[in-house]
């Protein structure tokens, strides 16, 4: 690969749909901190809103930003106190790296620090480039079961295995899953791998339902269609953000039921059954992104092959074709997971 002294190619977003192939300047390695050089970048549902819209949630696009938080690679440089022995090591990043002393992140919680910065957040560039610098150990080993192809997806598979852990164990449970796109997909596989007795999952989308039953989902309702039984599961996940869909799954929850949620709200403020929640005693616990040891079990769970990423990936475009893989994302609504292969220089 054509590595150009001083300079990374990158994708770069100046606004909506406003996508650039443009070179930037390389990050410095700094103490505890290693190089790595990117491979593959898988797209998010965040990356297309910035790329749409120029907003995710609250937070804008105020200056030109490289979008991707999803990534993988192999680390070529390591900084003062990092083992050499790292070099040439295939590693997922962990993008959203906090000050690792604050009382947060020694207290164990981490990912909700208002310390973290995130690769991709606006105005912090990400991952579609070709090398990024981070904290070493924020860039975990890759056993070499987890193929290039799918590797990028690490980052999302890590959002559903602290998912898991944030509701405790799943083994025997009922579960519920509100929404079939790539985070419910992989929650409930995760949740099948860890022994979930039962899992039903919704969604409007037909063909993501069928990807789920071939993914092993016990049952598989249509959104607006098919109601989800009313307490019938010991544990929820809403993994689409829709404010019904949340109130739906707090609805079908038994006593002492669990409702984790994963996905971003579509909504800050939603009507919501607090009489069941109190009744029943009902659990309601917040998943951002991914905390401690999250990154190592989802490479557990990929690299035994308990999860299928592969499942997940319909396409791959080099990164000089980003904005087309961007397009692609937005309009066919048979795409799931998006690779963006960043070795690959592609037509220029
Ligand atoms: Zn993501």
């Amino acid at each position: 690969m054509a590595v150009i002294s001083g300079n990374d190619e990158a994708a770069v977003l100046h606004g909506p749909r406003d996508l650039r192939i443009e070179k930037i300047d390389r990050m410095e390695v700094g103490d505890g901190q290693v190089r790595v050089e990117v491979h593959g970048v898988s797209l998010c549902g965040s990356d297309l809103h910035y790329y749409a819209d120029g907003r995710n949630g609250s937070n804008s696009l105020t200056q030109p930003t490289v979008l991707g938080h999803e990534g993988f690679g192999v680390v070529t440089e390591v900084g003062a106190g990092v083992s050499q022995d790292r070099i040439g090591q295939r590693v997922a990043i962990e993008p959203a790296v906090p000050n690792g002393t604050s009382p947060l992140s020694l207290s164990g919680h981490y990912n909700v620090c208002p310390s973290v910065v995130c690769f991709g957040s606006p105005p912090n560039h990400g991952l579609l480039r070709q090398s990024v610098v981070l904290a070493a150990e924020f860039a975990h080993p890759l056993p070499d079961s987890i193929d290039d192809g799918v590797a990028a997806l690490i980052e999302p598979l890590a959002v559903a295995a602290w998912a898991a852990a944030r509701v405790g164990s799943v083994l025997g449970k009922r579960i519920a899953i509100t929404g079939a796109g790539p985070i419910g997909l992989l929650v409930l596989q995760t949740v099948i791998a860890l022994g979930a007795s039962e899992t039903t999952i919704t969604d409007v989308a037909p063909a993501r339902l069928e990807v789920a039953a071939a993914l092993g989902a016990t049952a598989t309702l249509r959104s607006g269609e098919d109601a989800l039984p009313e307490g019938a599961f010991d544990i929820a996940f809403d993994c689409s953000g829709h404010p019904g869909a949340i109130a739906d799954a707090a609805r079908s929850l038994g006593p002492a039921g669990i409702l984790a949620l994963v996905g971003v709200p579509g909504r800050a403020v939603a009507e919501f059954p607090i009489g069941s929640v109190q009744r029943w005693e009902l659990d309601i616990r917040g998943c951002f992104r991914y905390g401690p040891s999250a990154f190592a079990d989802a490479i557990a769970l990929a690299g035994s092959a308990r999860v299928d990423l592969a499942a997940l990936v319909t396409s791959s475009y080099p990164l000089a074709e980003s904005a087309a893989a961007l397009e692609a994302a937005l309009t066919d609504p048979t795409q799931l997971k998006i690779v963006i292969d960043t070795t690959s220089r592609g037509p220029q």
